[in-house]
């Protein structure tokens, strides 16, 4: 466990008045312990009250993974004849404001409320949410690691080694897949690989049609890479690729979407409102007459987890702070015809919003 990270969810724990924390399985705890419960039916619940010691709760099957830090927390294993819910309660006591993580399991969430009558409870990510979106150094070191294993996996793409014509989407899919682990990644997340008409399709499922000659190729791949504490930290990146000459019409929709994304990267500067830099994106594409067509959030947040805050959203007020780290991914798409995407992650800092991903942002006619 990280000390200066418990000390944080002390601290913001302690203003919002919340008596008692509860992690089970979900990125939180990895985020604090390096530890990375397995999502099962026996239960697995790290207790931090806000003031005594925390104690991590575990099947004792899954003990012997759990590196204990005997000054941040002690391991309690409890045995298959033993009632996890009544260890839990216990170590909880009397505590009345518990925060419990947002992917605890409900089978769980409701034994405990059954347990504990009486209490006020509320989601964790209150707490811990925005202490996770702000990334420290050594956090922004491993996003930018995995952003260039993923850009070289890109670099393969767009240099044409990957074959792509008479393959399925479904095998590129596969085949990124290896390459991202082949760079580094620990796990892969999702490889989408969208052809022709399905690249209107901003989360196609990879299926089993056949990509042929003279057309695009949406590549949208990201995995999972050894960061500080133990924790993984996520890359995500789109690139589109075109197998042929494009029509001039893709072309034109290609440089306002490379436009509008390079506006919205420059936008991501401290200070600025969420939800500008999705005005600034958009408004490229809402110029150019595709705004209908670019339907979804400009961007998300990237940490432990794929998608978490700061959302880059109509909407979102929140201004962007040192160390928040999200992906600019704005995309068109035309239904039953083609689509494209282009997506970085990029890291907003003192200096300026940073990319770190820097694989080639053009439309790259490859021959594979
Ligand atoms: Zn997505
Ligand atoms: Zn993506
Ligand atoms: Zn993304």
């Amino acid at each position: 466990m990280d000390a200066t990270r418990i000390e944080r969810v002390r601290q913001a724990m302690a203003e919002r008045g919340v008596d008692c924390l509860l992690l089970s399985a979900g990125p939180d705890l990895p985020w604090l312990t390096g530890y990375e419960a397995m999502p099962l039916e026996r239960l697995t619940m790290l207790v931090v009250p806000r003031d005594g010691h925390a104690t991590l709760v575990v099947p004792r099957l899954e003990a012997p993974r759990v590196a204990e830090r005997p000054e941040l927390f002690t391991v309690r294993p409890w045995d298959e004849t033993e009632d996890a819910i009544d260890v839990v309660a216990g170590l909880v006591g009397a505590a009345r404001a518990i925060a419990v993580g947002d992917r605890t399991w409900a089978r769980f969430v409701v034994d405990l409320q059954r347990a504990l009558p009486g209490r006020v409870w509320s989601r964790a990510s209150e707490v811990v949410g925005p202490l996770r979106a702000r990334k420290d150094p050594d956090e922004v070191a491993a996003l930018r690691a995995a952003a260039s294993a993923a850009d070289r996996v890109a670099a393969q793409l767009q240099a044409g080694a990957i074959p792509l014509v008479g393959r399925t989407e479904a095998e590129v899919s596969a085949d990124l897949g290896r390459r991202l682990v082949a760079e580094g990644h620990t796990r892969v997340n999702f490889a989408i690989v969208a052809a022709g008409e399905n690249a209107a399709s901003p989360h196609h499922e990879p299926a089993g049609r056949v990509i042929g000659r003279a057309e695009v190729v949406l590549c949208d791949f990201g995995g999972t890479y050894p960061g500080p504490g133990g924790a993984g930290y996520c890359s995500d990146i789109t690139r589109c690729v075109y197998t042929g000459e494009p029509p001039t019409e893709f072309r034109e929709l290609y440089a306002v979407l490379r436009q509008a994304q390079a506006a919205g990267v420059a936008a991501a500067a401290v200070g600025t409102p969420c939800e500008r830099v999705d005005a600034a994106a958009r408004r490229v594409i809402t110029e150019a007459g595709w705004g209908a067509e670019f339907v979804h959030r400009t961007g998300h947040g990237i940490g432990v987890e794929e998608h978490e805050d700061p959302y880059v959203v109509a909407g979102n007020t929140e201004p962007l702070r040192a160390g928040h780290a999200f992906s600019i991914e704005p995309g068109i798409y035309v239904a039953g015809r083609w689509g494209a995407r282009l997506e970085d992650i990029v890291v907003a800092t003192e200096q300026g919003p940073e990319a770190l991903n820097r694989a080639d942002h053009a439309l790259v006619v490859v021959d594979a």
